[in-house]
């Protein structure tokens, strides 16, 4: 389905990438169903909370520099802001800028507003943002509240446009509307792509980095300078400016396949901007996949070779010691799909075994209308690999983790990192998207883990003095009892 910027919101990953959050088998048997259409997704009769689209969008947006969010919704919504708020310092830091707060504003929709609306509350919310934030654009959010009630967003927002002279973009991404949480990145997207990103005037050598923190970007500008290439990371650390002139890059890549592909596309099919559709630039395979596709679609393949020939002969000798010190070790990954079917690879490469992989969901495409390229290069190795997908659903990754024993878990969400140490489990919380990236990336993961392996006190420890909340009773019977039956 193309990405339609005449469209008022994005369609959710479930409407348009077939994604799934209830699955567990094997990757040869996940990829294969889902490139002949018969993967189904298998609801739980029993469900524990999970993040949702709200947040993810409020999370990506408040880090443009320039822009601020009005959350039409009931406080609680915005409590995503603390974690908002923490990853804007971080990203703040990484600059060497200074600490600021996120620019947002909840309307604080209240129960008498459920009945009688809050149209009035909006209009109040934006002009308050206009007043205190002076912003180039202002993004506002919904909620289920705002959704369930049908608050007319669209007409409150063209009503003020007239007085207000700078883009005023809805982002509707109500929690109800879709269990993938992603489904968040791509209503801040579509809101970017329709309000904010203008048409070409001309063509320049930027290259569109989609990312969050972008720790690496010293790193990546020197990579891309070998090319004569120059990132714009986006879209936190953005400015509105940078964003609106998207549409002028040479191409676009990612650091993730999930967060990449509704911008990608999106620019590619409406501005002509060559989407690079590959692996993640994470560890070897994933680093010469993303560099030589990025050559490909700029013309600079000799350059590409020419660098990554130099830089992976390098990291030989020292990738072997790596290897033969994590040779043994069995680990369970638990990431978003992208990361997840990557690190995978990635940890592979290390030398350690992956004994089960789960990912928060499965996108069955892409917007480019393929299978994911890290999941299908998994399926088409010799090994069938057990993987599972639940959105972040604990109380199976729990039992499933007694079950495996493995000596590392792997996760990029820290809700469930903490939850293996308790149970006595080394565990590695990625939370910088850029680690493990490109080759030298790989090395430090790989020593990352040689120490989580090497002392793994705190989890022990831990696990001596904590009372886990889930019963043998439960520890004992199959991980994936609660799944039910695929509806054919
Ligand atoms: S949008 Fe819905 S699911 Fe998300 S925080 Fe608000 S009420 Fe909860």
């Amino acid at each position: 389905m193309p990405i339609n910027i005449q469209n008022i919101e994005a369609a959710t990953r479930e409407n348009r990438l077939g994604a799934i959050t209830g699955y567990h088998g094997t990757i040869k048997d996940l990829v294969s169903k889902a490139t002949c259409c018969s993967l189904k997704n298998r609801e739980r009769c029993f469900s524990q909370t999970s993040a949702c689209s709200a947040g993810c969008a409020q999370g990506y947006l408040s880090g443009i520099v320039d822009a601020a969010i009005v959350n039409h919704a009931p406080i609680g919504c915005a409590s995503d802001a603390v974690y908002g708020n923490t990853t804007n310092k971080w990203g703040e830091k990484i600059r060497g800028w200074k600490h600021t707060n996120i620019r947002l504003i909840s309307t604080n929709m209240t129960e008498e507003d459920t009945v009688f609306g809050a149209s009035e509350k909006l209009k109040e919310g934006i002009r308050e943002a206009v007043r205190r934030f002076h912003p180039k654009a202002i993004f506002i959010t919904s909620s289920c509240v705002s959704g369930v009630i049908g608050e007319d967003i669209k007409s409150i927002i063209d009503e003020l446009q007239a007085e207000i002279p700078i883009p005023l973009a809805p982002v509707f991404c109500e929690g109800f509307k879709s269990k993938v949480w992603a489904s968040g990145f791509d209503a801040a997207f579509h809101a970017i792509l329709t309000k904010i990103v203008k048409p070409s005037e001309k063509k320049t050598n930027k290259v569109n980095m989609i990312n969050f923190r972008g720790s690496a970007k010293e790193e990546i500008s020197r990579i891309l300078a070998e090319l004569d290439l120059e990132p714009v990371f986006v879209a936190p650390f953005s400015t509105v400016e940078e964003l609106s002139k998207m549409s002028e890059s040479a191409a676009t890549i990612s650091i993730c396949g999930t967060l990449g592909s509704y911008l990608g596309n999106g620019l590619e099919e409406q501005y002509g901007v060559p989407y690079v559709k590959s692996l993640q630039p994470h560890g070897i395979a994933g680093f010469e996949s993303w560099l030589r596709e990025l050559g490909k679609v700029t013309g600079k393949e000799s350059e590409a070779e020419a660098y990554l020939k130099e830089q992976k002969k390098k990291i030989e000798p020292e990738l072997a010691e790596i290897r033969e010190k994590l040779n043994g070790y069995k680990v369970v990954v638990g990431m978003g799909p992208s990361f997840g079917h990557n690190y995978i690879r990635i940890i592979k490469e290390l030398g350690a075994e992956v004994v089960w992989g789960a990912t928060w969901h499965f996108d069955q495409h892409y917007d480019h209308g393929t299978c994911p390229e890290s999941s299908r290069k998994l399926s088409e190795e010799e090994t069938n690999l057990p993987v599972s997908v639940g959105d972040q659903q604990n109380f199976e990754l729990l039992n499933l983790l007694n079950r495996l024993k493995p000596d590392i878990y792997i996760s990029r969400h820290g809700g469930s990192a903490v939850w293996a140490t308790k149970m006595g489990i080394a565990s590695v919380m990625v939370a910088d998207e850029y680690s493990a990236f490109g080759f030298q990336g790989l090395l430090d993961f790989g020593y990352r883990l040689i120490d989580m392996v090497t002392n793994r006190s705190l989890a022990k420890n831990l696990a001596k003095r904590v009372k886990l909340p889930y019963t043998d009773w439960w520890l004992n019977q199959d991980s994936f009892s609660l799944l039910k039956e695929e509806v054919v």
